[in-house]
């Protein structure tokens, strides 16, 4: 398993930065091999703690420039990006992790593109493993981002953004 500090974001615009970076090396992740895959993203922290913010930088790298709603009451919002779908997920509200299995959240997973997950931890034992866990910390300094991955895929991808973002502007 591997670890990687983003850094410190101080702005909600840094935020929706990063989410576009991320976003980006996904779709290139996404893009290897005979068919698209889907990548898999956990996105851990508090309320308020940016995970919706980042996920709007992410559709925005997939090509969505709408309004970016909160899945909070719905469980999931879908977006259909031609070829890619990407799946939100909030599980705030889910009353039990055995709800997901007759809610199908299977099918979802099978889809090219990606299915990205706020409060993964309600839904434990009903999900698969993320390629990649990022979680946010709000400090006074702004948000610190940690990313770390749970699969091979999501050792390759962190591999690059590890290598990228030496060669970063800030965000
Ligand atoms: P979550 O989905 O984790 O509950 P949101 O993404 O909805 O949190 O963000 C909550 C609020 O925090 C929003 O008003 C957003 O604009 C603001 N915000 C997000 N990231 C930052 C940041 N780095 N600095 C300051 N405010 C931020
Ligand atoms: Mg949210």
């Amino acid at each position: 398993m591997r670890h990687f500090f983003v850094g410190v974001l101080p702005r909600e615009v840094d935020m929706i930065e990063f989410g576009k970076w991320l976003g980006h090396s996904l779709l290139s992740y996404i893009f290897v091999g005979p068919e698209p895959k889907t990548a898999l993203i956990f996105l851990g922290g508090d309320l308020g703690a940016g995970k919706t913010t980042i996920c709007r930088g992410i559709l925005q790298a997939f090509g969505y420039d709408g309004v970016v709603k909160s899945p909070t009451y719905t469980l999931v919002e879908s977006y259909d990006q031609g070829l890619l779908k990407v799946h939100h997920f909030d599980l705030y509200r889910l009353g039990s992790a055995e709800e997901l299995e007759f809610f199908g959240i299977r099918d979802y997973f099978h889809q090219s593109g990606c299915c990205l997950v706020e409060w993964p931890e309600r839904g434990h034992g009903f999900l698969p493993m993320a390629d990649l866990q990022i979680s946010i910390i709000a400090t006074h300094e702004g948000r610190e981002i940690k990313i770390c991955s749970e699969t091979d895929m999501g050792d390759l991808l962190l591999a690059h953004l590890a290598s990228d973002r030496e060669n970063q502007l800030d965000f």
